[in-house]
């Protein structure tokens, strides 16, 4: 229970409503009175004199409650808890020299409180409102409305606010229309599970949830719209990760008569003048671009973080011929072996080298060898058993420069990709190579079209069924599936996978065809696509889009 004196008791009345926001005054205010509302943001007793810091939506502003100013309101500022709603009126004037905040924006000003009133009193909060502080996140979610209270969260969520006001802005000036496509529909894959939902009218039937308005946006090119975006809820029912929710939004774009550079260049400018809106910042275009081979080959994934350079490279060729047992025994089992070259890594002590050993161990790895490159000489526990042509072939294929370390694991590829990916970006932290305020974007293109699905022994597709094939792919893709070459892109800002699209099928013999080798039989295609099939037999433009995770591009 709280108890509180008459001039305490809640109420909103309109003598009260505030003129002025906290946040906003400035010097040229100095002088005027003003009413002011907001929230306790914290409260300083000097005894005499008590300082309010008072918050709304636009920042903060000192109030300073001075009993020769104003009785009344000296005595209900000493009543004050934290994050208390409260009326003021007061008198905006300069702050004493030398006791100006330069911190906030209002720092040069405060408010003589002449009068004061509680609108809505609040309270203890579960937990401080600080900026830096480390709260339990159950408790952040619990109270998400407290949370979201902090300037931080605030920030982030205006941040996402000026994204998307720029995406609308930019996607308009180019000719697009923004179109709503249905939320209770009929599945559209793009390989998770589907969120269901019953039907009240049809018992035992259920919605889906669309995955992505994928199905949605081809029909609108058949339909002539030429020009589609939305930012678009999607629902998928998948693991969580730190960057995958299950319901997320993306902004989501098609085009008809395009290729892939058309979408390509539509979407360089569409995140240059999200940065430019949102941050400030100038990106130079055309972006780089890497195919999906080489990012693989040179970073061991498909989402390269292009911010430091530190570079893998498969050394099965330099070490052909080697008489070092471990490389040797690896190579004929089948095993190959990779090599990350580390700028700068000369600098680790002899034990900070071993430890990355223990790391490796620790993600599954048989062992790792270390080499620093200094003065041009190649040393390592192992250099001994090395030819110089071997330890040439380590140099030149790390492209290693005096200073740099390497590390080497012999072992099956993909396991080997995944530690050396994971020990790529802990060393570049380590070494701070990582350049936290740099954006470094980059297309991932020419990707394969299907992956081998081994437990299930079927192909899948590496985008979605509606990707196309080449045109050169197109010829072999019954034979030789795995060969078939997509005409995908995705974009990637310092390792997250931003974005991702295609140019589609839009002829129906092609989706049907791609539908087979997908292994979904012609009912079930017919029952689950059918009006996309249809859809392509109407006069279907050829047409290609993409989509850019808002949130991902946000954080
Ligand atoms: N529908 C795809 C996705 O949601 C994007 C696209 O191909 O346009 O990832």
């Amino acid at each position: 229970m709280m108890v509180m004196g008459d001039s305490m008791k809640s109420s909103f009345s309109f003598d009260l409503k505030r003129d002025h926001m906290c946040g906003l005054l400035g010097e040229s205010d100095v002088g005027e009175e003003v009413v002011l509302n907001g929230w306790v943001a914290s409260r300083r007793d000097h005894g005499s004199l008590i300082f309010v810091d008072l918050r709304d939506a636009e920042g903060i502003v000192q109030v300073a409650f001075d009993p020769s100013s104003s009785p009344q309101a000296h005595a209900l500022a000493g009543e004050l808890k934290s994050e208390y709603v409260i009326a003021v009126k007061g008198l905006v004037r300069k702050r004493p020299a030398g006791s100006e905040n330069p911190s906030i924006k209002t720092g040069a000003v405060e408010v003589l409180a002449l009068f004061a009133k509680v609108i809505n009193p609040s309270e203890t909060l579960p937990f401080e409102l600080k900026e830096d502080s480390s709260v339990d996140e159950k408790l952040r979610l619990k109270y998400r409305y407290l949370d979201l209270r902090r300037q931080a969260m605030r920030n982030s969520i205006e941040l996402r606010h000026r994204v998307t006001h720029a995406a609308h802005e930019c996607l308009d000036s180019m000719g697009f229309l923004e179109i709503e496509t249905p939320q209770l529909t009929k599945s559209t894959p793009e390989g998770a599970r589907d969120f269901l939902v019953p039907s009240r009218l049809q018992p035992g039937r259920f919605f889906a949830l669309p995955q992505s308005p994928q199905l949605f946006k081809q029909v609108l090119m058949v339909s002539g719209f030429e020009r589609y975006y939305q930012i678009a809820r999607c629902f998928r029912d998948e693991d969580l990760r730190a960057d995958r929710q299950p319901e997320f939004t993306q902004i989501d774009i098609e085009m008809s008569f395009v290729d892939e550079e058309d979408v390509i260049g539509t979407t360089e400018r569409l995140i240059s003048s999200i940065f430019q809106a949102a941050l400030g910042i100038s990106m130079e275009t055309p972006f780089q671009r890497i195919s999906y081979q080489e990012a693989m080959e040179r970073y061991g994934t498909d989402r390269p973080d292009l911010r430091y350079e530190c570079v893998m490279a498969t050394l099965d060729e330099v070490f052909s011929k080697t008489e070092f047992r471990v490389f040797a025994e690896s190579l004929k089992s089948k095993a190959s072996i990779r090599g990350l070259g580390i700028k700068g890594g000369s600098s680790f002590s002899r034990s900070e080298l071993d430890s990355w050993e223990r790391r490796a161990k620790d993600m599954g790895a048989r062992g790792l060898l270390w080499f620093v490159l200094e003065k041009g000489t190649l040393s390592s526990p192992v250099s001994k058993f090395l030819s110089s042509e071997e330890k040439k072939g380590i140099i030149d294929s790390l492209r290693l420069e005096d200073g740099d370390a390497a590390f080497i694991l012999a072992g099956e590829r993909q396991q080997s990709d995944d530690i050396l990916f994971q020990l790529r970006r802990q060393a570049a932290e380590r070494l701070g190579l990582v350049d936290e305020k740099s954006f470094k974007v980059v297309w991932v293109v020419d990707f394969p079209l299907l992956s081998y699905n081994a437990s299930e022994e079927r192909y899948d597709s590496l985008h979605h069924p509606f990707t196309s094939p080449t045109p050169s792919s197109l010829a072999f893709i019954d034979q030789d599936p795995l060969k078939a070459r997509a005409r995908a892109y995705d974009v990637v800002i310092n390792g997250i996978e931003i974005g991702g699209g295609s140019i589609r099928i839009h002829q129906r013999d092609v989706q049907e065809k791609m539908f087979n080798l997908l292994g979904i039989s012609r009912e079930e295609y017919k029952s689950k696509f059918g009006f996309l099939l249809e859809a392509l037999e109407y006069g279907a433009p050829p047409h290609g889009g993409i989509a850019l995770g808002l949130d991902r591009l946000v954080m």
